[in-house]
C-alpha cells in the first residue's frame, strides 16, 4: 500500500497537463446518453440469436418474445447488454416486431442497407444487428419507428433497476470505470448537489455554484448491487483529499456519495466505516441525491471518444490492503 501510493501519486500529477483540466468547449444542451462500452459478460449467443445479430437475419413476424410485450423497464442489447431503448418509447405498431419511437441517445448506430433501400440500425457499442428505421409513417408524433428483433434485445424491468450516484472527481475517469462494470446499463456524466438548475460546465468550473462532478449509474440489480459499486467508487478515487482529487482542485471535484435511500447511505457509511479502521482519513460527504443534471454531450463518455487520453483516476485495493 505505501509503496503503490507514490506511483499512484506520480502517475496523477504525471497527467496533470492533459487531464480533466483541459479546456472545455461548451456544447449544447444536456444530453442523456448511451455509454457504448464494450462487452459486459452477456452469456455466449445461440445459433439462431447470431443468425440475426451476427449475419443481420429476421426473425419472422409475431414470433418473437417482445413484438407484442408490454411493461416498464428498459431493453438492453443481447449481446453486448448496452441499455437501447426504453419501454416508454415502445408502441404497437402491428408489424410483428418491437417498435420504438425513440432510442436512448448515442445508443443506436444508422447506416444503409446492403439492399440499397433501408436504413439498417445496430447497437453503437457492439455493431451488433438490431433491425430497421423508418420514418414517414406517421405513427406517433415522433414518426419514427424501429422495427427491432427480439433476439437482438434483452428486456429488463423496472423493478430490476438500479441507480446510483457518485461523486469523484473529473467525472470522465469515473465514468469510464463504472461502464466497465458487467450489469452496469448506462453511466452518464453530470452535475449534483449544487443550488441552479440545468448548470453548465463553466458555471460548475467557478466553483460557485454547489455542484459536484458527478456520475449517475443506471445497473441491472440481478447482476450487480450497489454495495459493489460503493466499493469500486471508494477504490477508484482517493476519498481523502478534500475538495480536489490530484490536479483537479475545488468543491466541484470533492468526494461524495449521494444516496437514493436508506439502504444506500448505510452501505455507504459502512464502508467509510471500514476505511477508517484501516487508517484512512477519509473526507467523502454522505448525502441525499437531489436532482442529477446530465453534462453537456461532450463529456460524455469522453475517453471512448478520446483514445489514449490519460485518466487520472486509479484503481487502488484500499480494502484489500493491510491497514494503514
Ligand atoms: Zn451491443
Amino acid at each position: 500500500m505505501r509503496g503503490l501510493l507514490p506511483l499512484v501519486l506520480v502517475a496523477c500529477l504525471a497527467l496533470a497537463a492533459s487531464a480533466c483540466r483541459d479546456s472545455r468547449q461548451a456544447s449544447g444542451e444536456p444530453t442523456m446518453t448511451n455509454p457504448k462500452q464494450p462487452a459486459r459478460a452477456m452469456p455466449p449467443l445461440t445459433a439462431a440469436e447470431r443468425h440475426i445479430i451476427v449475419e443481420k437475419g429476421t426473425e419472422a413476424p409475431f414470433t418473437g418474445t417482445y413484438w407484442n410485450h408490454v411493461e416498464p423497464g428498459v431493453y438492453v442489447c443481447r449481446r453486448c447488454g448496452a441499455l437501447l431503448y426504453r419501454s416508454d418509447s415502445k408502441f404497437e405498431s402491428e408489424c410483428g416486431w418491437p417498435s420504438f419511437d425513440d432510442e436512448v441517445p448515442g445508443a443506436v448506430a444508422r447506416r444503409p442497407d446492403a439492399d440499397g433501400r433501408r436504413t439498417e440500425i445496430l447497437c453503437a457499442a457492439c455493431g451488433g444487428h438490431l433491425g430497421h428505421v423508418f420514418t414517414g409513417e406517421h405513427l406517433t408524433a415522433k414518426d419514427v419507428r424501429h422495427c427491432v428483433n427480439s433476439a437482438s434485445l434483452v428486456f429488463i424491468p423496472q423493478s430490476r433497476l438500479g441507480r446510483a450516484l457518485f461523486a469523484g472527481g473529473c467525472f470522465w475517469g469515473v465514468e469510464h470505470y463504472f461502464g466497465q462494470v458487467p450489469g452496469v446499463l448506462a453511466v452518464t456524466s453530470g452535475y449534483t448537489g449544487g443550488q441552479t438548475d440545468r448548470p453548465t460546465y463553466e458555471q460548475v468550473s467557478t466553483g460557485t455554484t454547489g455542484h459536484a462532478e458527478a456520475v449517475e449509474a443506471l445497473f441491472d440489480r440481478d447482476r450487480v448491487t450497489y454495495e459493489a459499486l460503493a466499493h469500486l467508487f471508494f477504490e477508484i478515487h482517493d476519498p481523502t483529499q478534500v475538495n480536489r482529487q490530484g490536479p483537479d482542485v475545488g468543491t466541484q471535484y470533492r468526494s461524495a456519495v449521494f444516496t437514493l435511500d436508506e439502504d444506500q447511505k448505510r452501505t455507504a457509511e459502512d464502508l467509510i466505516g471500514r476505511l477508517r479502521a484501516k487508517g484512512y482519513a477519509v473526507a467523502t460527504q454522505v448525502e441525499p441525491a437531489g436532482k442529477f443534471w446530465p453534462a453537456e454531450a461532450y463529456h460524455q463518455d469522453y475517453l471512448r471518444k478520446h483514445p489514449g487520453h490519460p485518466i487520472c483516476q486509479t484503481r487502488v485495493p484500499r480494502f484489500d490492503a493491510p491497514p494503514r
